[in-house]
């Protein structure tokens, strides 16, 4: 299994990286874990800043998951309970849904509400509305984009 991992480029000073040509005899992870830890040091010593930003967007989740333990009336501390957990969604969201997306959706599918609306099909109207909200929230959520049963990690097709 020798195996080349795919180079990965440093998007900040675009020098590209290597893995590690074979993996480690009965420790497939170990690979991935050396090439993690090269790219770690590379940002740690060449992009220190970077670095800094990091470890500063670490603390801020690990601090977002300490306060979810505890409920409170406290608005104030609500409201940065709120502010945190917002920050770290922002971060991780699969992707921006533009205004101009959602209306080049409405104008695909409006054609068929229209006939339904016109048929006073009024099940096929909420399958189609229902249907069209499901899908983007899936997109938005990813609820079933990965099945994680111990060390196996499938990706699923998300339409
Ligand atoms: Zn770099």
């Amino acid at each position: 299994m020798p195996e080349l991992a795919l180079p990965a480029k440093c998007s900040i000073c675009n020098q590209t990286f290597y893995g590690p040509r074979l993996a480690l005899v009965g420790r497939p992870g170990n690979r991935q874990a050396a090439f993690l830890e090269k790219l770690a040091q590379h940002i740690q010593t060449a992009h220190k800043e970077v670095a800094t930003a990091i470890a500063m967007g670490a603390a801020e989740y690990q601090g977002m998951f300490i306060m979810s333990q505890f409920a409170t009336d406290d608005p104030e501390l609500s409201r940065q309970l709120d502010i945190a957990r917002w920050n770290v969604h922002q971060k991780t969201l699969p992707m921006r849904i533009t205004d101009q997306m959602i209306a080049d959706c409405v104008a695909q599918v409006l054609p068929e509400l229209k006939t339904l609306a016109s048929m006073a099909d009024d099940a096929g109207l909420a399958a189609n509305l229902t249907s069209l909200l499901q899908s983007m929230r899936n997109r938005m959520q990813e609820p079933d984009k990965y099945i994680l049963t111990g060390e196996v990690q499938e990706a699923r097709s998300v339409s």
